[in-house]
């Protein structure tokens, strides 16, 4: 393909608004585009190199306006094409504004090419200029540009620029081209989301669709060594996970930096969330990954920085170690970094993105003989809490929610992970009543029962016992001691004494207690010393509260 040609598609798509247009525009772009299949796909999204694919032109505006004034003439300096940027505010505008042709120089293609730019050669060429480095490298990148703007169009300059800073903007997301990937060659768009997914590649999936149709695209496997998004959580409830799912997957959540792990047996690779290759600043995780993974696989986890004790340190840590190039050895002295590892996508030749969870991490614990992440199934809500209360004491972040029966969906923000919501507001409540508790906490006070003010009354909306250590309860319990006007069997009734501050999920609408409400999820956060019953929240607050929800 001629790349005038495509320089006039990719005009007549920036000139259209409606987007279902836009997808047959890219849909007819794609039949067009024959043997630069690959190319046209991702030049239409104003890329070079594939998504996996980190390699990158490494081109940064002021060589491309010095190329563009160079083939301009001696009569435009790279400060008049930045001026001219400021007015017109597109470098595709500015490169189209000028009138390029008959400048001579070295990068005028000396070996014989002449005549009509097409987008293979606009390929070779940039791959050519991404692969040189070294000393003199940014002269042959610029001669390499200037070359290219030499011999083109007003139009075809405007979109060689665009392509080279990576600033098509032409309104082509990659959902339009995924659709008119589907169209262009009839193939189901499930199929082709989901060789998107695993390849991270447009340029292959297109032509895959064309050339074996939605069954090859069905064949595409992972590939150790090439990197795929990461699956993304939601913030949610633990109500809304026992809801929608019954048992939940608990799991520890780590404040540190994402990380997949690529190992083929020899080498070892790693991949920040975005699919940048990390590999080279973290050389402890490549050395814990071949002492501790069993078979070639590909993991997902997190890396997280933690003081000579063990104990995490805040997450900056860990992306200052990340930007690291050079002298990674003083900054492991400096900071340790730890891997712990919560999803394997393939295990020794085989994928794993539709089995479920459980059977994703069964598969970890096989593989791996450390660093896999804790994780607990329960339908439990107290349990959850004391997993809650167990990781924030640990000095990590709090819990992440896991569908237990989940796919992994590579780049999805999906509902089948959710990362608990820290409460909003909490209720100052009244404790007018408790039980005894069971086995070793049988001399204490265990769970409380919660009430809140009504005129000069107070009527209960639920039961605390979650959240509390043995050594609170202990306290707790003495203080509430001389309160108690009553007993039956295990529960004592109260006097309004002592006031809790109480964290909730939710209020429902509930027969179970006289205010009419129940917290869901309530935890205990402290004893409001500070206040008596008389100051305690109000009937009237809840309801504020249950309808602002
Ligand atoms: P966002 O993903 O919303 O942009 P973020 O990157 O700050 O925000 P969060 O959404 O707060 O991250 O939480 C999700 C992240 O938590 C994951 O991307 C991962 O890096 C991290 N994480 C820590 N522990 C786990 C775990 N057990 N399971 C999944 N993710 C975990």
């Amino acid at each position: 393909m001629k790349f005038a040609a495509f320089a006039d598609r990719a005009a007549a798509i920036e000139a259209e608004s409606a987007d279902l247009e836009i997808v047959d525009m890219v849909t007819d772009l794609l039949v067009a585009a024959d043997d630069d299949l690959r190319t046209v796909a991702r030049f239409v999204q104003g890329r070079v190199f594939p998504a996996h694919d980190s390699t990158t032109l490494d081109v940064g505006p002021t060589l491309c306006y010095e190329a563009i004034a160079r083939a301009a003439g001696p009569n435009v300096s790279a400060a008049d094409v930045e001026s001219r940027l400021a007015d017109l505010g597109d470098i595709g505008a500015v490169a189209a504004s000028y009138d390029f042709g008959g400048q001579r120089g070295l990068g005028a293609f000396g070996d014989g090419s002449a005549g009509d730019l097409t987008v293979a050669e606009v390929e070779r060429r940039l791959r050519e200029l991404a692969a040189a480095e070294g000393p003199g490298s940014q002269e042959t990148k610029l001669d390499v540009l200037f070359g290219l703007f030499n011999r083109s169009s007003p139009e075809e300059a405007r979109y060689l620029a665009r392509i080279v800073l990576s600033e098509m903007r032409i309104g082509v997301g990659e959902g339009t081209v995924r659709d008119a990937i589907a169209a262009a060659f009839d193939v189901p768009h499930e199929e082709v989301a989901r060789a998107l997914q695993v390849t991270n590649d447009y340029g292959l999936v297109a032509e895959i669709a064309r050339e074996e149709g939605g069954k090859g695209l069905a064949d595409r496997r992972l590939e150790i060594g090439r990197p795929v998004k990461s699956m993304l959580a939601q913030a949610g409830t633990v109500a809304d996970a026992l809801d929608d799912w019954g048992r939940v997957a608990i799991e520890w959540k780590y404040d540190g930096a994402r990380v997949s792990v690529h190992y083929d047996g020899d080498d070892v690779w790693l991949f920040s969330r975005n699919m940048e290759d990390v590999t080279d600043p973290l050389p402890e995780v490549v050395s814990f990954v071949e002492d501790h993974l069993d078979a070639p696989a590909i993991l997902d986890g997190e890396v997280v920085a933690v003081d000579a004790d063990g104990t995490p340190l805040p997450f900056q840590e860990i992306l200052r170690r990340f930007r690291r190039k050079h002298d990674v050895a003083k900054a492991r002295e400096e900071v340790e970094v730890e891997f712990y590892a919560f999803d394997c996508l393939h295990a020794d030749g085989e994928d794993l993105l539709d089995r479920p969870l459980v059977a994703r991490h069964e598969r970890l614990a096989s593989l791996l003989d450390d660093g896999v992440t804790r994780r607990w199934i329960t339908d439990d809500p107290d349990e959850i809490a004391e997993i809650e209360a167990e990781s924030l004491a640990a000095g990590h972040e709090g819990i992440m929610l896991k569908n237990p029966e989940s796919a992994y969906t590579p780049g999805r923000r999906g509902k089948n992970w959710l990362k608990r919501k820290p409460d909003v507001e909490t209720l100052d409540l009244v404790v007018t009543g408790a039980e005894w508790g069971e086995g070793r906490r049988a001399e204490f006070l265990g769970t409380f029962l919660l009430s809140v003010r009504d005129g000069e009354g107070f009527e209960t909306i639920g039961k605390v016992a979650t959240g509390i250590t043995d050594e609170t309860l202990a306290e707790l319990t003495d203080r509430l001691e001389p309160h108690v006007r009553g007993q039956d069997g295990k529960t004592v009734d109260i006097a309004p004494a002592v006031v809790f501050e109480v964290g909730y999920e939710e209020i429902q609408a509930s027969p179970t207690y006289s205010s009419g409400y129940a917290l869901r999820f309530p935890r205990f956060l402290g004893v409001r010393e500070d206040k008596d019953p008389a100051d305690a929240d109000s009937l009237e607050r809840v309801e504020r509260l249950a309808e602002a929800q």
